[in-house]
């Protein structure tokens, strides 16, 4: 168990992680010697490359499927507009949104589902963010563990939603500079912000930040399951994180002949580790909390198709097995009263195991473009929505 630390430690803790504005590049060694710092008296100092062996009281401290309900898993539907080559195409809008239900255009008999919310293609993602992943965030820097995934058919809006551009910034850079408001915001509270970032690639985990690590396992101790060897590094800014999935991203194109191809076949997972402790008055015996944050960039989910060579089915079939069980179990996460979830069925839920299980919160974004010509595609994303959590349609429906 973590005992506390001295209170000059913490004060050290608080003032790295307010130093939004320090220069990333003294960001390796003054983490390091924060960290060393910061575990003074521990027998074996973390360092940022490794997963620290200290014990720790974990807020979420409920035995597992105890306090899992409906309302800590939420399933938004976020439609992006026509592009302007389906408008030269003179393609039709084959769903469309009527409140927070989907109805198919011209379909008889009707087709319709309805889910926690739906997001029409004027919907600005930082609207969604508030909306369908604000939550998870703050949720995550108290204690709760957090994981928001983008589901979808490749360019639906997956990396749109997740990563965005300057113009319009995705969820993972809204949730980092909201991760050091938050901190600025909680004077009674120190924390220690680290990330790691790696991808799924027919069921192989490769880390992102670090060439050299590929093929890494997964295992599981007392703290649950983790990727051993993978590069986690403290950060102590927005712009500093943002800076590893820049060079994160640089690192998916070495081996890669077509980006693109290769990128909608695999998982990106960036996770934000977050450490804290109370500060100040009568504080000394009390917990450190430790919690994730998982922002997850799926792969396509259109490989169900039939493909006809062999890469392209070999990668088909292991997107398809982890998407099912992600499928799976999220709706056995929402149904509450399942005994056996197949976490270990894929890479992707076996290592989002202890942030999805417990009082975990989650969001799942289905991604989905209006399109005549992907209107098959699109019905699959929403049934798949669907199955992940059931909500029964309240509106009568004439189409
Ligand atoms: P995916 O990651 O699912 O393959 P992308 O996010 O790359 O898809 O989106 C494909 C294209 O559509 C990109 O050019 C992206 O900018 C655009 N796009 C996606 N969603 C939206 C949206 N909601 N509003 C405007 N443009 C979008
Ligand atoms: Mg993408």
């Amino acid at each position: 168990m973590a005992s506390r630390q001295g209170s000059k430690s913490k004060k050290s803790t608080l003032s790295v992680n307010k130093a939004v504005n320090s220069p990333s590049s003294s960001t390796t060694s003054s983490s390091r010697q924060f960290l060393e710092t910061s575990l003074e008296g521990q027998s074996s100092p973390a360092s940022s490359t490794s997963r620290s062996k200290r014990q720790y009281f974990y807020s979420e401290s409920v035995p597992l499927d105890v306090e899992r309900s409906k309302e800590n898993v939420t399933v938004t539907v976020r439609f992006r507009p026509l592009n302007p080559r389906e408008i030269r195409q003179g393609e039709e809008v084959a769903w469309y949104a009527d409140g927070e239900t989907i109805v198919r255009n011209e379909h008889n008999p009707s087709i319709a589902y309805a889910y926690d919310r739906v997001f029409g293609p004027t919907t600005t993602t930082r609207h969604i963010y508030d909306v369908a992943a604000q939550h998870v965030v703050s949720g995550a820097m108290e204690g709760i563990n957090g994981t928001i995934f983008a589901y979808g058919v490749t360019s639906s809006g997956k990396t749109h939603t997740m990563h965005g551009d300057q113009r319009s910034p995705g969820i993972i850079p809204l949730a980092v500079k909201d991760a050091f408001s938050i901190i600025q915001e909680t004077p009674n509270r120190e924390f220690l912000l680290r990330v790691s970032y790696l991808e799924i690639y027919n069921e192989v985990v490769n880390d992102l930040l670090n060439p050299a690590g590929q093929n890494l396992r997964i295992r599981e101790d007392l703290q649950g399951t983790y990727v051993e060897g993978i590069k986690e590094e403290v950060v102590l800014s927005p712009a500093h994180a943002l800076s590893l999935i820049a060079a994160g991203e640089e690192h998916r194109h070495v081996g890669s002949t077509n980006f693109n191809l290769f990128s909608s076949r695999s998982h990106t997972i960036f996770t934000l580790t977050i450490e804290s402790s109370p500060c100040g008055e009568n504080s000394e015996g009390e917990a450190v909390s430790l919690s994730q944050l998982n922002l997850i960039d799926l792969a396509g989910s259109e490989s169900s198709r039939a493909e006809t060579t062999g890469v392209r089915r070999k990668e088909g079939s292991y997107i398809n097995k982890s998407l099912l069980t992600l499928g799976t179990v999220i709706s056995k996460l929402t149904d509450g009263k399942a005994t056996h979830i197949p976490y270990r069925d894929s890479k992707l839920t076996r290592l989002l195991q202890s942030s999805l299980s417990g009082h975990g919160r989650v969001s799942l974004i289905c991604t989905v473009t209006p399109s005549s010509s992907n209107s098959e595609e699109t019905h699959n994303t929403l049934k798949f929505a669907h199955r992940a959590k059931h909500i029964e349609i309240q509106a009568s429906q004439n189409k």
